[in-house]
């Protein structure tokens, strides 16, 4: 025969649901939640920063992608010219060509790099803000790196906690009769905050209402040891 159910398994029930409660709070909430959750919104801002500085920097990326393309251009063509003036069969006509060419060139590579330094001028206020934020979001990577790599290793933790505080729970449930269970998740899903406890003297250890004697006896009474104030069950 099965040993007599006793009200107060329902503490340790009770308990386990706790401590399931508070891992899986722990889960969402825990120090590296929110630290990473932290990270990601200053990650966020930058971005949206960083963007807005480039939209405010288009032209300037324009002209400098233009600058940078024909000073890349331009310095070829010197080294052809370089190249060719190396060749020692060249006669007097050939050897001043190539070299007007070659001050040509120069004078163009000077002239593009002047245009670049100008250009940088310009919008140096703009381009030390879009550097610094540029930095910033490099130093949040590694953080936001680790921070994910913690709360990978810390969930892993707390998923095996959580289950097999999940496994004592359905030992425990699969050992209470049915109209107990029900009580229980009746009581759950009515929100009663504390389900069982122990009487402290006269008072309800669910809800800390002091009972007179003849609300203690309807208690005892009756078929769940609930408080009239409260639901829970008395123990
Ligand atoms: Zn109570």
């Amino acid at each position: 025969m099965n040993e007599p159910f006793l009200l107060s398994n329902l503490i340790d029930l009770q308990n386990l649901d706790n401590e399931i409660f508070k891992l899986i709070t722990e889960k969402s909430q825990g120090d590296s939640v929110n630290i990473l959750k932290n990270l990601e919104k200053k990650y966020n801002e930058s971005t949206s920063l960083l963007n807005k500085k480039k939209e405010d920097l288009i032209s300037y990326f324009e002209e400098k992608k233009s600058i940078d393309k024909q000073i890349l251009e331009n310095e070829n063509k010197l080294k052809n010219i370089l190249e060719k003036l190396q060749n020692p069969k060249l006669d007097a006509g050939e050897l001043q060509n190539f070299n007007l060419q070659k001050s040509n060139v120069e004078k163009n590579v000077n002239d593009l790099s002047q245009s670049l330094e100008k250009l940088n001028e310009l919008n140096s206020e703009d381009l030390i803000d879009y550097s610094k934020i540029e930095e910033s979001l490099e130093g949040l990577k590694p953080e936001l790196i680790e921070y994910s790599k913690k709360i990978q290793s810390e969930w892993k933790d707390l998923d095996v906690k959580i289950n097999d505080l999940e496994i004592s729970k359905s030992k425990l449930l699969n050992s209470f009769p049915e109209d107990i269970v029900k009580l229980y998740d009746q009581l759950k899903h009515n929100g009663v905050e504390i389900i069982a406890a122990y009487k402290n003297e006269d008072q309800c250890g669910c809800c800390g209402v002091s009972l007179t004697s003849s609300e203690l006896d309807k208690i005892l009474d009756s078929k769940y040891n609930q408080c009239p104030y409260c639901q829970g069950v008395v123990i």
